[in-house]
């Protein structure tokens, strides 16, 4: 293991990968666990309400609809019998119609930001942090972590932060990384 750039040790100093798969083995949740994390490309679902908002966009206008078809029967002599007769089954078709067209756009939506999350694990960019991450060192005594043999020393935050691409990197060509590009 290369030496430390902080203190110099090489004793402590330890590959992320390594002390990755150690902490999934014991279950260690710790922010330093987290930190260490590989780079992972997150998904976007959308949001639960999502759906909600899509049924809406159907269901009030059927509503209002089976309510209009209701009234012209009532008026056509049918009186309130008639209303509840054409209202009722008009609106539980809405009610369906609503719901599967949710449904569709739920779904629809979902398997559009599948795909570009899988775009994006294709990308140089991940290819390059995920290259980073298996190159990382850590060293408990400084707690730093250290990219490109050294050149480049990150706090364990700062080095999630670009695993999880919310700090980019400047230069994203698969050049070796050198601190200005970070
Ligand atoms: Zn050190």
């Amino acid at each position: 293991m290369i030496p430390c750039p902080v203190c110099g040790d090489s004793e402590a100093v330890r590959a992320v990968a390594t002390l990755h798969r150690e902490h999934v083995e014991s279950r260690n949740l710790t922010d330093l666990a987290r930190y260490l994390a590989p780079p992972r490309v997150q998904v976007r679902l959308p949001d639960p309400s999502y759906a909600d908002r899509q049924e809406t966009h159907v269901l009030l206008p059927s509503l209002v609809l089976s309510f209009l078809i209701g009234v012209a029967v009532a008026f056509m002599g049918y009186g309130f019998g008639g209303f509840l007769i054409a209202t009722l089954p008009c609106a539980l078709l809405g009610l369906l119609a609503a719901k599967l067209f949710a449904a569709a756009r739920y779904e629809a939506a979902r398997d559009e930001a599948l795909a570009a999350a899988q775009g994006e694990e294709r990308s140089p960019a991940h290819r390059k942090r995920q290259q980073q991450w298996e190159q990382a060192v850590y060293c408990p005594r400084d707690d730093i972590v250290s990219l490109a043999g050294g050149i480049i020393q990150l706090s364990p935050a700062q080095f999630h932060d670009i695993m999880t691409g919310r700090i980019g990197t400047e230069d994203e060509s698969d050049e070796p990384a050198t601190g200005h590009g970070l």
